[in-house]
């Protein structure tokens, strides 16, 4: 019996590198350059100067579907020494995170996101968060180590998937429909990137471990979803 998920203690890690890295940063880089590129643009074809700077949102990237909550828009600790994860990955491994339990608002996921890391870093010594990513029952994806580093969660298999955890006891009941939806939508951008292969298998932790995660109320819907493999 465990009470929090029964995640991998062969932590490999990763560094101090907060949200850098991080798809969304690329993107607010590229949009920050483009602004300022514009900026220039207007300021010498105009010959108007005192325009306002660019203002760029650090902690929040919007996918059509979903938000997803960036390490600084948590509040994350640093992370320490660093392990690529090879990709694009054939392996999404589904998680629920038992205790933590759910959480409906940026608020209390955040708060549940930084228990998780202080249990897995402090109490642990893992040296970061398990899970590369985590969604709330608010329908919202936080970022955890992220897509290209090596999670701890599933022993054996981290080096070839990402681990995302449904935040809350998914034992006896399902997760709303908001957060099961944007794990979908959350996969799907992986596709979109590259750094998930379009031919995954989608397998519950307890599939390649013994553990009662992801809950079998949980693990009885997935069961059902589209890349959804009994092998592993
Ligand atoms: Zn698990």
């Amino acid at each position: 019996m465990h009470i929090w998920d029964n995640t991998d203690p062969q932590d490999t890690g990763y560094p101090s590198l907060g949200v850098q890295g991080f798809v969304c940063d690329l993107l607010f880089l590229i949009r920050k350059m483009i602004q300022q590129t514009v900026l220039v643009f207007l300021t010498i074809s105009t010959g108007a100067f005192g325009l306002p700077n660019p203002r760029i949102l650090g902690n929040e990237c919007s996918y059509k579907d979903f938000n997803l909550i960036t390490r600084a828009g948590w509040n994350a600790r640093p992370a320490r020494s660093p392990t690529s994860l090879s990709t694009p990955v054939e392996l999404v491994i589904i998680h629920h995170s038992y205790q933590p339990g759910a959480c409906f608002n940026t608020e209390d996921c955040s708060t549940a996101m930084r228990s998780m890391q202080d249990y897995h870093q402090l109490s642990n010594g893992w040296d970061d968060i398990g899970y590369n990513f985590a969604v709330g029952s608010d329908g919202q994806a936080y970022e955890g180590r992220g897509w290209d580093r090596v999670g701890a969660h599933a022993a054996g298999f981290n080096i070839r998937s990402i681990g995302i955890v449904l935040i809350g006891d998914w034992v006896s009941i399902v997760p709303p429909e908001i957060q099961l939806e944007t794990t979908k939508q959350l996969i799907a951008v992986g596709i979109q990137l590259g750094y998930i292969s379009p031919e995954y298998r989608l397998v519950g932790h307890r599939q390649v471990r013994a553990t009662e995660c992801p809950g079998e109320a949980l693990f009885k819907e997935i069961s059902t979803w589209e890349r959804f493999s009994p092998d592993v």
